[in-house]
């Protein structure tokens, strides 16, 4: 409908139209208009594969899917299994767009309690929690509305907290080569705390340092001490 060029291709390729719903918030990710957009309609266009699929899970549990309140449940979950994975469908590159500036600040940048909300790739069970991320510019500082962007884009995925960690870091590295970037997540994992695997509402912290965070141990100790968290030990 649009001039709009081929969606981002990584990690993989487009297997059909994105539905009206989750384009529209791949859409407002890529050019942070707000949250008023994620009202979803019926996603068009679906090979009602999911929706199978959610029945056969739904009967192998010893459920009845065509009870009344089941009986809607495979299309909401093919809904909503889209839009909390819409993160793969947006362009890093038209999210980052316009929001590079120049400038001659050399001082930390810091940006915390980053509220985020992903599923576990193992149990497809949500983790969530905060994102901090810091960085020290060498010329170049990005649109601080963007960087919560980010961390939703790799939010809104199957994740690992650990990669997810190492991916925002990665791209702030990549796209402002930066001196360095910090970045921390602390999360609590339902699929930790539901089948109490461990102490609920253990939180479970990740951290990923690169360039002057990883080298420098005073860069690396101002970063924790801006989020208020003592730092790795060791
Ligand atoms: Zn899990």
């Amino acid at each position: 409908m649009t001039d709009r060029p081929e969606p981002h291709a990584e990690p993989h390729a487009e297997p059909h139209p994105l539905p009206d719903h989750v384009r529209r918030i791949v859409d407002e990710m890529e050019n942070d208009m707000g949250e008023d957009a994620i009202a979803p309609p019926p996603a068009s266009g679906t090979t009602g594969r999911i929706e199978a699929a959610v029945r056969e899970i739904l009967v192998e549990i010893g459920e009845d899917p065509d009870r009344e309140g089941l009986v809607n449940t495979p299309e909401r979950l093919h809904r909503m299994y889209y839009e909390l994975t819409a993160g793969y469908h947006v362009n890093p590159e038209r999210l980052i767009n316009h929001a590079i500036f120049e400038v001659g600040y050399s001082e930390m940048v810091v940006v915390k309690d980053i509220p985020f909300y992903s599923l576990c790739e193992h149990h497809l069970l949500p983790f969530f929690g905060h994102a901090h991320v810091a960085y020290v510019p060498d010329g170049k500082v990005i649109g601080l509305s963007k960087i919560p962007r980010i961390v939703e884009m790799y939010a809104r995925r199957l994740q690992v907290q650990e990669r997810m960690t190492q991916q925002i870091a990665e791209l702030l590295m990549d796209r402002l080569a930066p001196r360095g970037v910090g970045v921390v997540l602390e999360a609590t994992h339902l699929c930790a705390a539901m089948r109490g695997v461990r102490k609920p509402g253990t939180v479970m912290t990740t951290a990923a340092v690169l360039g002057l965070f990883r080298r420098n141990e005073k860069t690396r100790a101002e970063f924790f001490a801006h989020i208020g968290r003592p730092g790795p030990t060791g």
